[in-house]
C-alpha cells in the first residue's frame, strides 16, 4: 500500500547496517521506546538494566555512563540525576522518612544544608550538623532516629580532611547508613567503597557515593549532572525506585558530553592537582594570607588523614582536587578583598569547578558554619578553583592582583 508522504517519512523501510564501532558510543535518545509486541512490553524491565521501557529509565547511552562511573568509583550500581544537588536530594528522599534524622558535616556543600533546612524540615525529617574533625562528636550525635550520615572529604570551601575511615566505622558500629559526597575525590583520590584498599571481600567503605559529574567528569563547565552509586543491590533498588517515582531524568546529549570527557578525566584531575599545589605553595609564602588551605600542606587541617587515605604506593604524593582556599589576614576589609578578586584576569569569578578555566569566589564563613572552626584562621576566605592553565601564569595573575592590596 502506497503511504502518504508524512507517513512514509516516519515509517521507512531503510535500516542502516547495524555494525558500527567508533571511539565514542552512539547517542540513544528517547522518551518513547518501541516494543515488538504487547507480551514484550509486559515482560520487559529496566530495573536490572536488561531492557528498555521508557527514556526516563535509561537508554544504552545512560547505561554505558552508569557502568563506567561504577568502574571509576568502585561501586556496582549507579543512577544518573540532573545535577550533583539532585543526587544529594535523591539519596535523602530514598532513605529518609518523616520522624527520621540525618547528620550533615558542618563543612558540607552549602546547598546540602539548605535542602535539609528547607524541604527535609517541611517533610518532618530532622537534621543536625556535626564537627567533621571530631569523630566523638559524630558518635555523640547519632541518636535513635538517625538513619543517614553524610560525609564529605575534603570539606567544601574549607577543605579540611576528616578521618573518613573512623567516621565510616563509627556509623557501621551504630548501624547507620553513610553517604559520601565524593565530588572532591572523584574516584581518583581514594576508593570510597574500599577505604582500606583491601579488595572487594573485606572492604570497609561508604554505603552510598554521590558525585557532581558537573565537575571533573564533565570537565567543560557546560554540563550539569550527578550520580548515585552503591555496592549493595537492596540499597540500590531503594534509590532506583525513588529515582523512578520522582522522574529524575537526564538528557542524553549531556550524557554523551560526559562520556566524551571521561577518558581524559584522570589526566585533567592530576593536572589541576599539580596546578593547585603550585598555587598553594606560592600562596603560603605571601604575607597577605593568614592561612592556606589544601590537604597536601603539612599544616593543613586533616593533613594526616588525607595522607593515610590518598597517598598510596601507586600515588606516593597523593592525589587532590584542584581547590585551594586562602584566608586573608584579618586587617583586610571586604572591599579590599573584593578588589583583589576583581583584579584577577585569568581567574574568573564564578561558581562550580572542574572545568578548564580557573575560578575565584569569596565566602562569608561566619554565615556558613554553626561556629567558626578552631582550625581556620580569622579573616575572609577566598576559594581558588584551579583549571588547566599553566600554573606559572596563574601565580603571576595572583601576584599582580595582590598588588592592589596594602601590605
Ligand atoms: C558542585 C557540588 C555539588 C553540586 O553539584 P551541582 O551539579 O552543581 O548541583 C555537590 N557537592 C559538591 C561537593 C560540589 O562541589
Amino acid at each position: 500500500m502506497k503511504r502518504h508522504a508524512s507517513t512514509a517519512l516516519i515509517h521507512h523501510d531503510y535500516q542502516p547496517p547495524s555494525e558500527f564501532e567508533a571511539p565514542q558510543p552512539p547517542v540513544c535518545k528517547a522518551s518513547t521506546v518501541f516494543f515488538p509486541n504487547v507480551a514484550a512490553m509486559r515482560e520487559r524491565t529496566w530495573l536490572d538494566k536488561s531492557g528498555y521501557t521508557y527514556g526516563l529509565h535509561g537508554t544504552p547511552t545512560s547505561y554505558t555512563l552508569e557502568e563506567r562511573l561504577c568502574a571509576l568509583e568502585g561501586g556496582r550500581h549507579a543512577v544518573l540525576v540532573p545535577s550533583g544537588l539532585a543526587a544529594i536530594a535523591c539519596v535523602n528522599m530514598a532513605l529518609l522518612h518523616a520522624g527520621d534524622e540525618v547528620l550533615i558535616p558542618d563543612n558540607a556543600y552549602g546547598p546540602s544544608k539548605t535542602l535539609a533546612e528547607g524541604e527535609l524540615d517541611h517533610w518532618g525529617i530532622a537534621h543536625r550538623y556535626y564537627d567533621p574533625m571530631d569523630v566523638n562528636d559524630l558518635a555523640d550525635k547519632i541518636g535513635p532516629n538517625t538513619r543517614l550520615v553524610w560525609l564529605e572529604a575534603a570539606g567544601s570551601v574549607t577543605l579540611e580532611f576528616p578521618d573518613l575511615l573512623a567516621q565510616v566505622r563509627t556509623c557501621r558500629e551504630l548501624g547507620v547508613l553513610t553517604a559520601l559526597d565524593n565530588t572532591w575525590g572523584a574516584g581518583l583520590a581514594f576508593q570510597p567503597f574500599d577505604l582500606l584498599r583491601s579488595g572487594d571481600e573485606n572492604a570497609v567503605g561508604v554505603d552510598v557515593s554521590i558525585h557532581a559529574l558537573t565537575k571533573y567528569p564533565s570537565g567543560g563547565g557546560d554540563v550539569l549532572m550527578g550520580s548515585v552509586i552503591t555496592r549493595d543491590p537492596a540499597l540500590h533498588k531503594r534509590i532506583l525506585l525513588s529515582h523512578m517515582r520522582m522522574g529524575f531524568g537526564v538528557g542524553m546529549n549531556d550524557v554523551e558530553a560526559v562520556l566524551r570527557s571521561l577518558p581524559s578525566m584522570a589526566l585533567r584531575y592530576h593536572a589541576a592537582d599539580r596546578g593547585a599545589r603550585h598555587v598553594a605553595h606560592w600562596c603560603a609564602q605571601q604575607p597577605h594570607f593568614a592561612q592556606v588551605l589544601h590537604p597536601s600542606l603539612a599544616d593543613a587541617p586533616g593533613h594526616a588523614h588525607w595522607q593515610s587515605l590518598c597517598c598510596t604506593p601507586d600515588q606516593p604524593h597523593g592525589a587532590a582536587a584542584g581547590l585551594v582556599s586562602v584566608v586573608f589576614e584579618p586587617h583586610y576589609t571586604q572591599d579590599e578583598i573584593d578588589a583583589f578578586c576583581d583584579s584577577l584576569q585569568l581567574f574568573r569569578i564564578g561558581y562550580s569547578w572542574g572545568g578548564p578555566v580557573s575560578l575565584v569566589m569569596p565566602y562569608q564563613l561566619e554565615e556558613m558554619r554553626e561556629v567558626w572552626p578552631e582550625h581556620i584562621a580569622q579573616g575572609t576566605l577566598v576559594r581558588l578553583c584551579i583549571g588547566l592553565e599553566d600554573p606559572r601564569d596563574l601565580e603571576a595573575d595572583l601576584a599582580q592582583a595582590l598588588q592592589v592590596l596594602p601590605v
